[in-house]
Protein backbone atom coordinates (compact mmCIF):
# COMPACT_ATOMS: atom_id res chain seq x y z
CA UNK A 1 0.00 0.00 0.00
CA UNK A 2 0.90 3.53 -0.93
CA UNK A 3 -0.04 6.65 -0.69
CA UNK A 4 -0.98 7.19 -4.44
CA UNK A 5 -3.20 3.42 -3.59
CA UNK A 6 -5.18 5.41 -0.81
CA UNK A 7 -6.10 8.20 -2.79
CA UNK A 8 -7.31 5.99 -5.51
CA UNK A 9 -9.25 3.10 -3.52
CA UNK A 10 -10.59 5.33 -0.63
CA UNK A 11 -11.36 9.09 -1.81
CA UNK A 12 -14.19 9.85 0.79
CA UNK A 13 -14.91 8.73 4.62
CA UNK A 14 -17.61 6.81 3.13
CA UNK A 15 -15.19 4.72 1.62
CA UNK A 16 -12.76 4.06 3.88
CA UNK A 17 -15.82 3.39 6.43
CA UNK A 18 -17.22 0.52 3.97
CA UNK A 19 -13.58 -0.85 3.90
CA UNK A 20 -13.27 -1.21 7.65
CA UNK A 21 -16.85 -2.91 7.78
CA UNK A 22 -15.50 -5.63 5.46
CA UNK A 23 -12.30 -5.67 7.54
CA UNK A 24 -14.25 -5.52 10.96
CA UNK A 25 -17.39 -8.15 9.92
CA UNK A 26 -16.37 -9.83 7.13
CA UNK A 27 -19.70 -9.33 5.32
CA UNK A 28 -22.14 -9.73 8.73
CA UNK A 29 -22.72 -7.00 10.04
CA UNK A 30 -23.28 -6.82 13.94
CA UNK A 31 -24.00 -4.19 16.75
CA UNK A 32 -20.86 -2.76 18.06
CA UNK A 33 -22.13 -2.27 21.10
CA UNK A 34 -24.55 -6.01 21.80
CA UNK A 35 -23.45 -7.77 19.28
CA UNK A 36 -26.58 -8.80 17.58
CA UNK A 37 -26.93 -9.36 13.82
CA UNK A 38 -30.02 -7.69 13.98
CA UNK A 39 -29.03 -4.81 12.36
CA UNK A 40 -29.52 -2.61 9.40
CA UNK A 41 -28.43 0.70 7.69
CA UNK A 42 -31.25 3.01 7.47
CA UNK A 43 -30.29 5.21 4.93
CA UNK A 44 -28.18 3.26 2.16
CA UNK A 45 -27.11 6.83 0.49
CA UNK A 46 -26.48 7.88 4.03
CA UNK A 47 -22.58 9.40 3.88
CA UNK A 48 -21.68 8.95 7.55
CA UNK A 49 -22.54 4.64 6.96
CA UNK A 50 -25.02 4.71 10.32
CA UNK A 51 -26.09 1.44 11.71
CA UNK A 52 -29.06 0.35 13.70
CA UNK A 53 -29.67 -2.37 16.04
CA UNK A 54 -32.94 -3.83 16.65
CA UNK A 55 -31.88 -5.33 19.56
CA UNK A 56 -30.60 -2.67 21.99
CA UNK A 57 -32.18 -0.26 19.81
CA UNK A 58 -28.36 1.91 19.39
CA UNK A 59 -27.15 3.81 16.53
CA UNK A 60 -23.53 3.59 16.08
CA UNK A 61 -20.82 3.22 12.98
CA UNK A 62 -18.28 0.48 12.30
CA UNK A 63 -15.53 2.83 14.60
CA UNK A 64 -17.52 2.41 17.82
CA UNK A 65 -15.41 0.46 20.33
CA UNK A 66 -12.09 0.33 17.86
CA UNK A 67 -9.31 2.47 18.60
CA UNK A 68 -10.64 5.13 16.07
CA UNK A 69 -13.93 5.89 18.26
CA UNK A 70 -14.85 9.08 18.26
CA UNK A 71 -12.36 10.38 15.64
CA UNK A 72 -12.92 13.51 15.13
CA UNK A 73 -10.02 12.98 11.53
CA UNK A 74 -11.28 11.77 8.48
CA UNK A 75 -10.71 8.24 8.39
CA UNK A 76 -8.63 8.86 5.32
CA UNK A 77 -5.97 10.66 6.93
CA UNK A 78 -5.88 7.56 9.42
CA UNK A 79 -5.45 5.10 6.49
CA UNK A 80 -2.54 7.61 5.13
CA UNK A 81 -0.70 7.98 8.50
CA UNK A 82 -0.85 3.78 8.86
CA UNK A 83 0.47 3.73 5.15
CA UNK A 84 3.25 6.56 5.93
CA UNK A 85 4.28 5.33 9.71
CA UNK A 86 4.24 1.06 8.07
CA UNK A 87 6.64 2.20 5.08
CA UNK A 88 8.61 4.71 7.25
CA UNK A 89 11.68 1.99 7.82
CA UNK A 90 13.44 3.94 10.49
CA UNK A 91 10.02 5.39 11.54
CA UNK A 92 8.42 9.07 11.22
CA UNK A 93 8.86 12.06 14.18
CA UNK A 94 4.88 13.50 14.59
CA UNK A 95 6.57 16.52 13.41
CA UNK A 96 7.01 15.45 9.94
CA UNK A 97 3.69 13.32 10.01
CA UNK A 98 1.83 16.22 10.86
CA UNK A 99 3.56 18.68 8.18
CA UNK A 100 2.50 15.60 5.86
CA UNK A 101 -0.83 15.12 6.45
CA UNK A 102 -1.48 19.34 7.73
CA UNK A 103 -2.19 18.00 11.19
CA UNK A 104 -0.67 19.98 14.38
CA UNK A 105 2.18 18.24 15.87
CA UNK A 106 -0.33 16.93 19.31
CA UNK A 107 -2.56 15.50 16.73
CA UNK A 108 -0.51 14.04 14.73
CA UNK A 109 1.19 12.54 17.65
CA UNK A 110 -1.57 10.95 19.56
CA UNK A 111 -2.37 9.37 16.14
CA UNK A 112 0.97 7.88 16.00
CA UNK A 113 0.92 6.66 19.16
CA UNK A 114 -2.85 5.18 18.35
CA UNK A 115 -1.62 3.08 15.14
CA UNK A 116 1.68 1.95 16.95
CA UNK A 117 -0.73 0.49 19.90
CA UNK A 118 -2.20 -1.48 17.24
CA UNK A 119 0.72 -2.71 15.92
CA UNK A 120 2.08 -3.85 19.05
CA UNK A 121 -1.22 -5.97 19.13
CA UNK A 122 -0.23 -7.90 16.37
CA UNK A 123 1.71 -10.51 18.12
CA UNK A 124 3.50 -13.11 16.36
CA UNK A 125 4.07 -16.88 16.58
CA UNK A 126 6.61 -18.42 19.28
CA UNK A 127 10.21 -18.81 18.46
CA UNK A 128 11.79 -21.86 17.40
CA UNK A 129 14.85 -22.97 15.68
CA UNK A 130 18.16 -20.96 15.60
CA UNK A 131 17.37 -18.28 17.93
CA UNK A 132 19.50 -15.30 18.77
CA UNK A 133 19.00 -13.82 22.10
CA UNK A 134 20.83 -10.18 23.34
CA UNK A 135 19.87 -6.85 25.08
CA UNK A 136 20.07 -3.55 24.46
CA UNK A 137 20.25 -0.29 26.48
CA UNK A 138 17.99 2.62 24.31
CA UNK A 139 16.93 6.26 25.48
CA UNK A 140 16.37 7.42 29.26
CA UNK A 141 19.01 9.44 30.70
CA UNK A 142 21.46 9.47 28.07
CA UNK A 143 24.86 11.92 28.71
CA UNK A 144 23.75 11.14 32.92
CA UNK A 145 26.47 13.37 34.71
CA UNK A 146 29.15 13.54 31.80
CA UNK A 147 29.32 10.60 29.82
CA UNK A 148 26.28 7.32 30.03
CA UNK A 149 28.22 4.47 29.85
CA UNK A 150 27.28 1.80 27.16
CA UNK A 151 25.98 -1.11 27.27
CA UNK A 152 25.73 -3.14 30.70
CA UNK A 153 25.86 -0.94 33.21
CA UNK A 154 23.70 2.28 31.65
CA UNK A 155 21.14 4.29 32.70
CA UNK A 156 19.54 3.84 29.61
CA UNK A 157 16.41 1.55 29.60
CA UNK A 158 17.19 -2.36 29.06
CA UNK A 159 15.34 -3.99 25.96
CA UNK A 160 15.58 -7.79 25.98
CA UNK A 161 14.72 -9.06 22.35
CA UNK A 162 15.28 -12.70 20.43
CA UNK A 163 14.94 -13.47 17.03
CA UNK A 164 14.38 -16.73 14.93
CA UNK A 165 17.32 -17.06 12.32
CA UNK A 166 15.28 -15.61 8.84
CA UNK A 167 12.34 -15.44 10.90
CA UNK A 168 10.26 -13.40 13.47
CA UNK A 169 11.63 -10.91 16.37
CA UNK A 170 10.30 -10.86 20.00
CA UNK A 171 11.56 -7.77 22.03
CA UNK A 172 10.30 -5.65 24.93
CA UNK A 173 11.23 -3.24 26.88
CA UNK A 174 12.19 -3.68 30.67
CA UNK A 175 10.75 -1.04 32.20
CA UNK A 176 11.78 -1.18 35.69
CA UNK A 177 15.28 -1.75 36.95
CA UNK A 178 18.13 -3.73 35.52
CA UNK A 179 17.65 -6.70 33.42
CA UNK A 180 17.76 -9.80 35.49
CA UNK A 181 18.70 -13.17 35.32
CA UNK A 182 14.82 -14.10 36.13
CA UNK A 183 13.61 -11.77 33.24
CA UNK A 184 15.82 -13.42 30.80
CA UNK A 185 14.61 -16.76 32.08
CA UNK A 186 10.85 -15.55 31.97
CA UNK A 187 11.57 -14.33 27.92
CA UNK A 188 13.17 -17.63 27.06
CA UNK A 189 10.17 -19.53 28.66
CA UNK A 190 7.32 -17.41 26.98
CA UNK A 191 8.76 -16.56 23.44
CA UNK A 192 10.75 -19.60 22.35
CA UNK A 193 9.49 -23.01 21.78
CA UNK A 194 11.74 -24.36 24.25
CA UNK A 195 11.84 -28.28 23.40
CA UNK A 196 12.69 -27.04 20.00
CA UNK A 197 15.23 -24.24 20.50
CA UNK A 198 18.58 -23.73 19.72
CA UNK A 199 19.82 -20.52 22.03
CA UNK A 200 22.69 -18.51 20.79
CA UNK A 201 23.68 -15.64 22.91
CA UNK A 202 26.59 -13.84 24.27
CA UNK A 203 28.68 -14.90 27.57
CA UNK A 204 26.90 -12.58 29.63
CA UNK A 205 26.43 -14.12 33.11
CA UNK A 206 22.85 -13.64 33.02
CA UNK A 207 22.54 -16.18 29.91
CA UNK A 208 24.32 -19.19 32.13
CA UNK A 209 22.53 -22.41 32.98
CA UNK A 210 19.92 -21.57 29.78
CA UNK A 211 20.91 -24.64 28.77
CA UNK A 212 18.84 -26.33 31.55
CA UNK A 213 15.45 -24.87 29.48
CA UNK A 214 16.27 -24.87 25.97
CA UNK A 215 17.53 -27.74 23.54
CA UNK A 216 20.93 -26.47 22.97
CA UNK A 217 22.81 -23.34 24.31
CA UNK A 218 25.62 -21.87 22.68
CA UNK A 219 27.28 -18.53 23.02
CA UNK A 220 29.84 -16.65 20.70
CA UNK A 221 32.76 -14.71 22.98
CA UNK A 222 32.46 -11.27 21.78
CA UNK A 223 36.00 -10.17 23.09
CA UNK A 224 37.52 -12.55 20.62
CA UNK A 225 35.05 -13.11 17.99
CA UNK A 226 32.15 -11.91 16.62
CA UNK A 227 31.03 -14.69 14.48
CA UNK A 228 32.16 -18.81 14.71
CA UNK A 229 30.84 -20.48 11.90
CA UNK A 230 27.07 -20.34 12.31
CA UNK A 231 27.13 -18.84 15.96
CA UNK A 232 26.85 -15.16 16.03
CA UNK A 233 24.08 -12.93 17.00
CA UNK A 234 24.34 -11.25 13.35
CA UNK A 235 20.13 -10.64 13.17
CA UNK A 236 19.47 -9.63 16.53
CA UNK A 237 22.21 -6.83 16.46
CA UNK A 238 20.71 -6.21 12.60
CA UNK A 239 17.04 -5.30 14.38
CA UNK A 240 18.77 -3.46 17.30
CA UNK A 241 20.36 -1.21 14.49
CA UNK A 242 17.20 -0.63 13.38
CA UNK A 243 15.29 0.40 16.70
CA UNK A 244 18.14 2.87 17.46
CA UNK A 245 18.16 4.43 13.83
CA UNK A 246 14.36 5.22 14.76
CA UNK A 247 15.52 6.54 17.73
CA UNK A 248 18.39 8.80 16.86
CA UNK A 249 17.06 9.48 13.79
CA UNK A 250 13.38 10.21 13.99
CA UNK A 251 12.30 10.27 17.77
CA UNK A 252 15.25 11.21 19.99
CA UNK A 253 13.78 10.51 22.94
CA UNK A 254 11.44 8.00 24.61
CA UNK A 255 9.62 8.45 27.87
CA UNK A 256 10.10 5.20 29.43
CA UNK A 257 6.02 4.38 29.35
CA UNK A 258 5.87 4.88 25.49
CA UNK A 259 9.27 3.04 24.96
CA UNK A 260 6.69 -0.11 24.39
CA UNK A 261 5.03 1.04 21.92
CA UNK A 262 8.10 1.83 19.47
CA UNK A 263 9.42 -1.41 20.45
CA UNK A 264 6.29 -3.00 19.27
CA UNK A 265 6.47 -0.88 15.74
CA UNK A 266 10.19 -1.62 15.12
CA UNK A 267 8.88 -5.50 15.62
CA UNK A 268 5.89 -4.99 13.32
CA UNK A 269 8.03 -3.91 10.99
CA UNK A 270 10.88 -6.11 11.04
CA UNK A 271 8.44 -9.25 11.08
CA UNK A 272 6.61 -8.29 7.92
CA UNK A 273 9.51 -6.87 6.33
CA UNK A 274 9.56 -9.04 3.29
CA UNK A 275 5.73 -8.03 2.55
CA UNK A 276 6.09 -4.59 2.80
CA UNK A 277 6.75 -3.67 -0.55
CA UNK A 278 4.26 -2.81 -3.88
CA UNK A 279 3.18 -6.30 -4.38
CA UNK A 280 2.23 -7.48 -1.00
CA UNK A 281 1.57 -3.94 1.17
CA UNK A 282 -1.76 -4.53 0.98
CA UNK A 283 -2.24 -8.07 2.91
CA UNK A 284 0.07 -5.97 5.74
CA UNK A 285 -2.22 -3.20 5.39
CA UNK A 286 -5.16 -4.85 6.38
CA UNK A 287 -3.17 -7.07 9.27
CA UNK A 288 -2.99 -3.49 10.88
CA UNK A 289 -6.17 -2.66 10.33
CA UNK A 290 -7.26 -5.78 11.78
CA UNK A 291 -5.88 -5.05 14.88
CA UNK A 292 -6.99 -1.19 14.74
CA UNK A 293 -10.96 -2.81 14.49
CA UNK A 294 -10.30 -4.93 17.21
CA UNK A 295 -7.46 -3.03 19.58
CA UNK A 296 -10.45 -0.94 21.78
CA UNK A 297 -9.26 2.99 22.12
ZN1 LIG B 1 -27.25 -3.77 19.81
Amino acid sequence: MNIHTIYQKFPTNADCLAYLEQVRWKGTPCCAYCNSKKVIMRNEKDRSRRWFCKNCRRSFSVTVNTIMHKTRLPLQKWFLAMTILVNAKKSVSSHQLGRDLDLPVKTAYSLSQRIRKAMLGNQMPILSGIVEMDETYIGGKPRYKGISKRGRGTQKTPVIGAVERGGNVHAEPVLAGKVSKHQLRDFVLTKTETRNTNLITDEYRGYKKMEKLVSNHLTINHSRTYVDGDIHTNSIEGFWSLVKRAHYGQHHHYTKPYMKLYIGEACFKYNNRKLINRKHGKKVFNELLEEMVCTAS
